[in-house]
């Protein structure tokens, strides 16, 4: 379906406070909406995908750590302690609406949310299916490139999962996100607002499960967040950070997902976070390796298991292994045994596997495995000794699963 190009097409968050429907500015959505975005998105390494990128978005409250939050409310002129009145609204309630700050001088409000919570995301689209339970959007960012989120409740937790960049530069075949090319890295708090605006809709009840609240995040959207990470990981530390530096989340419940690079694998095991590390593998060995995921020519996979492993050792963590079945390609048995090998030659405990059926890319020579075929798969590993859970879709069917959306935009424009 065609993007809405008009604000009122757009649809809302809920109702239209100002939190409730994210602008870009003051614009309208004439110039909001770009007609760049009218361009092929898989012209991605082409001038219309250089052009979206090149717009970087404003400073904001949330893309700086605790100190640096007073020191810039000092440089702009106000007392420093309006930082942490700020950060409560911000991280604690939610909140970048002036009038609700009411512990400012009336004079101040205005300007001063203006200044330190510039809209950052405007929503494009917004899609629910499972009953409401999962919710998909598309953001418009600065420049006018387009990310998603999708927010997931279950009855025991509620998942966010969150893009760290617009498009992906790591180009592996099966994903969608990987035909546009790197278009450019979010910002902290672009990370952060996504975060920010799908707790509100959690908190006031609107995933058809009663008032709830995000509890996980998942970096696994758009984008490769090694290739972002000092963005990521300023994010990270902020989801987690008690309320008013963060939003309060627990590191162990936050999943950092990488095609496997190593040096920022090792980076991550020394940051002292306990966050949960996901290696996209999706092969065991490398001729295949080579091709799904093609960073593997310069990290093999001898190389991304040993750092796995590390990560383990340094964190304690229990890595995930992410294995996407596509049919005839990496679903036979010997590859299941090859894995489980592989796995089990570092040692017992470090690490379990999360199969998950391929969402198929539109016009891709790809499919999905059959069921039986991933039912012996995965029970190869398990009478190897190897942990898998095979991860259930939410919602392909709103294009909300891995990647799709970037496929529909491509569809739509292309
Ligand atoms: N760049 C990160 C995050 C990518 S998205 C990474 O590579 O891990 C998160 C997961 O979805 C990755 O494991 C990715 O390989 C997988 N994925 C991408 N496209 C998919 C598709 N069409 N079907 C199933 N999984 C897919």
């Amino acid at each position: 379906m065609m993007l809405p190009h008009t604000a009122d097409a757009a649809p809302h968050l809920g109702n239209s406070t100002a939190d409730a429907a994210p602008r870009l500015g003051s614009s309208t959505a004439a110039d909001a909406v770009p007609t760049a975005l009218g361009a092929s998105p898989h012209g991605a390494s082409g001038s219309a995908s250089s052009e979206l990128g090149r717009v970087r978005p404003p400073r904001h409250l949330a893309d700086l750590g605790e100190g640096d939050r007073a020191a810039w409310l000092a440089d702009l002129g106000h007392r420093p302690f309006r930082a942490r009145q700020l950060s409560h609204h911000y991280f604690a309630n939610l909140t970048t609406d002036p009038a609700a700050m009411t512990d400012l001088p009336a004079a101040l409000r205005a300007e001063l949310a203006a200044t330190v919570f510039p809209p950052l995301l405007r929503v494009a689209e917004e899609r629910r299916t499972d009953r409401g339970a999962t919710v998909k959007w598309l953001w418009r960012i600065a420049g006018g490139a387009g990310v998603e989120s999708v927010l997931m409740g279950y009855p025991e937790r509620v998942t966010l999962c969150v893009s760290c960049q617009a498009g992906c530069g790591m180009a592996c075949p099966f994903c969608a996100t990987g035909g546009l090319g790197l278009i450019r890295g979010l910002s902290a708090a672009e990370i952060l607002e996504q975060v920010r605006l799908a707790q509100v809709v959690a908190r006031r009840g609107e995933l058809g499960i009663g008032p709830a609240r995000v509890t996980n995040v998942v970096f696994m959207g758009m984008g490769e967040p090694m290739v972002n990470y000092q963005c990521v990981i300023a994010s990270v530390r902020a989801i987690a950070a008690p309320p008013p530096a963060g939003f309060g989340l627990s590191a162990r419940n936050i999943t950092v997902s990488t095609c496997g690079i190593v040096p920022g694998m090792d980076r991550l095991a020394g940051e002292g976070l306990p966050v949960r590390l996901a290696l996209s593998l999706h092969a065991p060995d490398d001729a295949l390796r080579d091709e799904l995921v093609p960073i593997n020519r310069r990290y093999p996979v001898a190389d991304v298991l040993d750092a796995a492993r590390r990560y383990y050792s340094a964190t304690g963590r229990r890595v995930s292994i992410e294995y996407a079945w596509i049919r005839d390609i990496n679903d036979q048995e010997w590859r299941a045994d090859l894995l489980a090998a592989e796995l089990r030659r570092r040692g017992a405990g470090w690490v379990h596997v999360n199969p998950i059926g391929l969402n198929p890319v539109p016009g891709s020579k790809w499919t999905a495995s059959r069921p039986h075929v991933e039912d012996r798969f995965a029970a190869r590993l398990r009478a190897s000794g190897i942990p898998t859970t095979i991860r259930e879709t939410r919602g392909a069917d709103i294009d909300g699963a891995c990647g799709q959306l970037a496929a529909a935009e491509s569809r739509d424009h292309g």
